[in-house]
């Protein structure tokens, strides 16, 4: 990524913690945006809300901006689109519920997953994972690190491929969200929707359609988008009146994360406009 940098303040919108499948629990993860000198930021783990206060308070002991998030992972004809959850009322009963369906079907999936890796000949225990993961809410990228830790891939790219990743050897699906009912649940939430990184998502045709049913905004800036993606994007989102977001996506596993931590140039008027909702 090397869209130009035009921001004066440190943000981030786009960030993992242990409560998902990212490397930092939610408390250590601001304290190292807080020694970045990180001034505003949001936590979007997996399909879930845990961490979110945690990570509240230490952004109040902080002195840091904290937008309350989630990105949910939906499918929309054969396209994996992510929406970025935030200022959402966590209270709020549907959400809870959607949430709580979204994470026992993550579990199911698991347990289906380590029986067809065991008929392959490789034994995963539930120990090795919360190695990863102590709060149990487990992915695919558990998976993939403890695969790697194992010595049976080189690389959690290499696990995916082989293994995790649609039509891959040990790939089992899960119950996911279509992207225009999660629309629906995070206003119901009095919440705001931003599509993640459509770079890697591959359905543009969709953001319109998504703009009509209440997206209000588009991740323009994020690591895996190439300069005349962040442009692209931005001209998307004027013609749509959609605001501009961007986040590193941080999970914090590989040395290089860190690089991309809070320098995304998020403009200013998009953090004015998440603080005063
Ligand atoms: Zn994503
Ligand atoms: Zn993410």
């Amino acid at each position: 990524m090397s869209c130009s940098k035009s921001y004066l303040i440190k943000a981030d919108l786009h960030l993992h913690t242990t409560a998902s499948d990212g490397a930092y629990s939610p408390k250590d993860l601001i304290e190292l945006a807080a020694k970045k000198q990180i001034k505003y930021l949001a936590i979007t783990d997996h399909d879930t809300l845990q961490g979110l206060d945690e990570a509240a308070k230490t952004c109040q002991e902080r002195g840091i901006v904290f937008f309350p998030g989630i990105e949910f992972s939906t499918v929309y004809s054969q396209h994996e689109i992510h929406i970025l959850g935030y200022n959402l009322q966590l209270t709020n009963p549907n959400l809870i519920s959607i949430v709580k369906k979204l994470q026992n079907s993550r579990w199911l999936r698991m347990e289906k997953m380590i029986a067809k890796l065991k008929s392959l000949g490789i034994s995963i225990e539930k120990e090795e994972l919360a190695k990863f993961s102590t709060n149990r809410n487990w992915g695919r990228l558990h998976l993939a690190l403890v695969l790697q830790e194992k010595g049976i891939v080189n690389s959690t790219a290499e696990a995916f491929q082989k293994y995790l990743e649609p039509g891959a050897k040990a790939y089992v699906p899960r119950y996911r969200l279509c992207p225009f009912e999660t629309l629906k649940i995070i206003a119901k939430a009095g919440g705001k929707s931003v599509i993640a990184h459509p770079g890697l998502s591959k359905a543009d045709h969709l953001i319109p359609l998504l703009a009509e049913k209440g997206l209000i905004g588009i991740e323009v800036y994020h690591p895996a988008h190439s300069e005349n993606e962040c442009l692209k994007y931005r001209q998307l989102a004027q013609k749509h009146n959609l605001i501009i977001t961007g986040g590193s996506d941080f999970h914090g596993h590989l040395a290089e994360d860190l690089k991309y931590l809070g320098e995304m140039p998020i403009p200013l008027s998009t953090l004015s406009y998440l603080k005063s909702n």
